[in-house]
């Protein structure tokens, strides 16, 4: 199986001790070998199992922690305690790893074997115990963790080792994601705003203002011959759908499109970026009837689109924090099938049998959640700067269940929000000119909606359909933030109790820091 994140490895570490003889610790190598071959050969586990040996002392396991800090390859460790492993052998180890850490509790044989049972059995195959030890000590000095329990070779455990890797890979990722603001974030909007500087020291994201000026050095030098080309493969991509504008209009805009496109492409590829913000009062230029005007005609939603398609983290209006996430989850969810996409909140639409949220934006809405192929489309939009016809894709999403997340800052803390949702098709809306998809957050609009509102949640948002609460949490735990999730057990009350609690949580946890 071709792994989705070849540049990565899992270190499986075995625990065990010297206590029962040289020949059990063979044994217990054989043993782990076969496990990590079993799951690196199940397809399921999406980055390679790499198997570090056993750790039979403190400075067995303290090397092994700290070779894995060191190598950028490694995302995380799993521990699994084949024997007795007395957890105080783990304590120096365990306080300097800076890797997701995963504790598998499972057992090399399913099931006793009866007949032959005896006192020998018995002492290699102890991890029914060996691993309470091991969670004792992870518990006793607060390491975060997830605890995965089940038998190596069930499809279940498997797929929770799975979704703890791809988050693993989420985090590896966050660390070397510079994330480009073209312009600022947009005035006066408090939630797009934040820390930039707690933002790197938790979650490893590098956000830095990148002059439009800069970017439009870029994008006088697009040739007419490169932005014909790139058209070409628009025209074999997506539908031409050429309206109100006509011919003259839409081609010429389509144009522009593809040299805002190549040109962003080639600073976020110099800048070594992956990820970015635009704000539509910051275009460059500054008459555009000036027959010397260099600037984009409108904000660059066709680019915005396609970048966020191949995995460019994207914010809207300066939202930094959106567009990091954004891309930590593109990565998450590589390999998997229906997509995911930058969303914003726009219109609800309350009806009798179930109230619904129009999700879209003003152009920036990720191809991969479309049902059918986008139609290329040019229309007028009068937002910003500069009010204009551009180009961009449009299209409806999938239906079908999804989560959507957010960050926001608290001001003492970072909290992660997500909230599940339905996709649900929508009528025909023959003159809306952007993509959208129409949701049902989870268990209701108006539980969904407004538990969202009482954690202090985005009108952005990313989304996906493949991931589930359980990667966020896995997310969350890695990188020490606060994590709420809505679902179909959430009430208003039972949520407020929640944020309640996490408040005086996190006050007492920066106050004995
Ligand atoms: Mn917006």
């Amino acid at each position: 199986m071709v792994k989705a994140f070849d540049n990565l490895e899992i270190w499986w570490v075995t625990g065990a001790q010297l206590l029962y003889g040289g020949e059990t610790v063979k044994i217990v190598d054989g043993h782990s070998k076969e496990m990590v071959e079993g799951l690196n050969n199940s397809g399921i586990i999406p980055i390679k199992v790499v198997y570090k040996g056993t750790a039979n002392s403190s400075k067995e396991v303290e090397a092994v922690m700290q070779a894995a800090n060191n190598d950028a390859k490694c995302a995380g460790i799993i521990t699994w305690m084949h024997t007795f492993s007395p957890a105080k052998m783990w304590i120096k180890g365990l306080q300097q790893l800076q890797k997701p850490l995963l504790h598998f509790h499972t057992q090399y044989n399913a099931e006793i074997p009866w007949d032959t049972m005896d006192m020998d059995f018995m002492n290699l195959n102890q991890s029914a115990h060996g691993d309470i030890e091991f969670g004792h000590i992870c518990s006793r000095m607060r390491v975060p963790r997830k605890v995965v329990v089940g038998y190596w070779k069930s499809e279940e455990a498997q797929k929770k080792i799975a979704v703890w890797a791809r988050a693993a890979a989420g985090v590896a990722d966050a660390h070397n994601v510079r994330c480009l603001m073209f312009g600022m974030n947009m005035n006066n909007v408090a939630v797009t705003d934040g820390d930039r500087v707690e933002f790197e020291q938790r979650l490893g994201y590098h956000v830095d203002y990148y002059p439009v000026s800069s970017l439009m050095e870029y994008f006088k030098k697009v040739t007419d011959a490169e932005a014909d080309a790139l058209v070409e493969e628009y025209k074999k991509l997506y539908t031409i759908k050429i309206d109100e504008s006509g011919e003259k209009v839409y081609w010429e805009k389509v144009k522009n499109a593809a040299k805002a496109e190549i040109a962003l492409r080639r600073v976020l590829k110099d800048e070594n970026a992956t990820a970015f913000t635009t704000n539509f009062d910051d275009l460059g230029g500054a008459d555009i009837d000036d027959p010397n005007f260099l600037g984009f005609d409108q904000i660059p939603g066709l680019a915005s689109q396609r970048l966020m398609a191949e995995g460019y983290g994207f914010g809207a209006e300066g939202d930094w924090k959106t567009a990091c996430l954004y891309r930590t989850l593109w990565v998450m969810n590589q390999g998997l099938a229906k997509g995911c996409s930058f969303l914003e909140d726009y219109t609800l639409n309350f009806a009798a049998d179930c109230t619904s949220s129009l999700q879209s934006h003003m152009l920036e809405v990720c191809p991969l959640i479309a049902s059918d192929k986008p139609k290329l489309e040019v229309h007028f939009l009068g937002i910003g700067i500069r009010k204009q016809q551009t180009a961009r894709l449009v299209f409806t999403s999938k239906t079908g269940f999804g989560i959507k997340a957010t960050i926001v800052d608290l001001g003492n803390r970072f909290r992660l929000i997500t909230s599940e949702v339905e996709c649900i098709e929508p009528k025909p809306m023959p003159k809306l000119p952007v993509a959208s998809a129409l949701w049902v957050p989870q268990p209701s609009f108006e539980v969904g909606a407004g538990a969202w509102i009482l954690a202090g949640g985005t009108h952005h948002s990313a989304f996906s359909y493949d991931l589930t609460a359980e990667y966020w949490e896995d997310f969350a735990e890695m990188t020490g933030i606060e994590y709420v999730n809505i679902d179909k057990n959430t009430t208003i009350s039972g949520f407020k109790t929640q944020l309640q609690n996490n408040e005086m949580y996190y006050m007492l946890k920066n106050a004995l820091k």
